[in-house]
């Protein structure tokens, strides 16, 4: 006799949907036929990794037969003192994405809710679905404010109760590329009742040039129940290692490292995270390419007349004036992979990673020919 596999699982994990990711280059060739394709639809570095990660990952590949120090120690002292803060403070994690895992499981089960903005990352309602705990989903700001799409934090304010553990603010966030200021969070982070964990997400952090733009970890004294997530994905470059790292209080850093695998960041991982902290090079480097390319795909969407929203981040959702499914498949087609936010509320929106100038103007003209085939 065979049961329902499906139908034993816990309430929280049969009903989800999982994650979608972008559609790696490899799995489009082989599907079509076709090559040469370009992917701008994970907002990875179009400039690679640091070559001072590649050395490093060369250097520690003969030790890769022993486990990896399960503590992190040389990361964590490096990022403790970038951040200026003891590295009891940090978790290390396998992305940041583990980072909203273990927050999910250390915090959240059923009877108790969460709090995130519409049209926020879709990692958030991916773990709080999973562990059984509700989502209470805040709405953003309208289509026509200053931030379209963005965080409404007051909303999102007036949506914790007695029993909210936790409250995700993505900033910037994905897919939107819509921020917060200094004043906005500082005054935020003093609304949030003490029990209530708030996880900054700062995946992007790096590249935000905006005036204002606040560093979040600069409160963290202030509010012990404050945890800031960042990530080596972006723009360091190594999204294919997973590792990112949580810094907070310590006794949120002591528990979300108890619930963590024993040696859940890789030796090389690890190794590639160290020497990609130092290279202030390609930081500066991939930041110019990419305030280039921003302007590049925010200059050709005004001559088309197309609507984006303005981002901050190393990507643009873009108004195709029509569902955006077709046109993305469309674009497939064309060699050029990027991102479909139907599933983040935004139906007409595509999601385009910010390239180099070739890759964008390959974009731009494989889109022309879409819209107008
Ligand atoms: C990409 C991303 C992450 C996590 O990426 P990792 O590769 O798991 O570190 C987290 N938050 C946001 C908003 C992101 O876009």
């Amino acid at each position: 006799m065979s049961c329902d596999y499906r139908a034993l699982a816990l309430a929280g994990v049969r009903d989800l949907t999982p994650y979608q990711p972008g559609k790696p280059i490899e799995e489009l060739e082989r599907e079509l036929g076709i090559r040469e394709s370009i992917k701008l639809a994970s907002n990875e570095n179009p400039l690679g990794p640091s070559p001072h990660a590649l050395e490093a990952l060369r250097g520690h590949l003969g030790g890769i037969s022993l486990y990896p120090d399960g503590n992190g120690f040389a990361l964590k002292r490096r990022l403790g003192e970038l951040l200026d803060v003891d590295p009891a403070c940090i978790t290390l994690g396998n992305g940041s994405n583990e980072i909203l895992e273990l927050v999910a499981r250390a915090y959240l089960e059923p009877g108790r809710n969460a709090v995130f903005s519409a049209h926020a990352f879709a990692v958030y309602p991916i773990v709080v679905q999973a562990v059984g705990a509700d989502a209470r989903v805040a709405p953003a700001n309208p289509a026509d404010h200053a931030m379209p799409y963005g965080h409404d934090l007051d909303a999102m304010a007036s949506r914790i109760d007695a029993d909210t553990r936790v409250v995700f603010v993505a900033n910037p966030n994905n897919p939107t590329g819509t921020w917060l200021d200094e004043a906005a969070v500082h005054g935020f982070l003093k609304r949030v009742p003490d029990e209530t964990l708030v996880v900054m997400d700062e995946a992007y952090f790096e590249y935000v040039q905006a005036d204002g733009y606040p560093d979040a970890t600069r409160w963290l004294k202030a509010f012990p129940n404050l945890l800031v997530t960042r990530t080596f994905s972006k723009i360091h470059g190594l999204a294919g290692l997973r590792i990112g790292y949580g810094v907070s209080g310590e006794a949120v850093a002591d528990i979300l490292n108890r619930v963590r695998q024993p040696f859940n960041t890789n030796s090389l991982a690890q190794a590639g995270a160290l020497a990609a902290l130092d290279d202030g090079d390609h930081v500066t480097e991939s930041v110019r390419i990419n305030t280039l390319g921003l302007a590049q795909l925010t200059a050709a969407c005004r001559e088309r007349g197309l609507g984006y929203i303005p981002s901050v981040g190393n990507f643009l959702s873009i108004d195709v004036g029509r569902e955006a499914g077709p046109v993305y498949q469309a674009l497939l087609r064309e060699g050029v992979i990027v991102r479909p936010v139907g599933g983040y509320g935004l139906p007409n929106h595509l999601r385009v990673t910010v390239g180099r100038e070739q890759e964008n103007r390959r974009f731009i003209d494989a889109l022309d020919r879409v819209l107008r085939g």
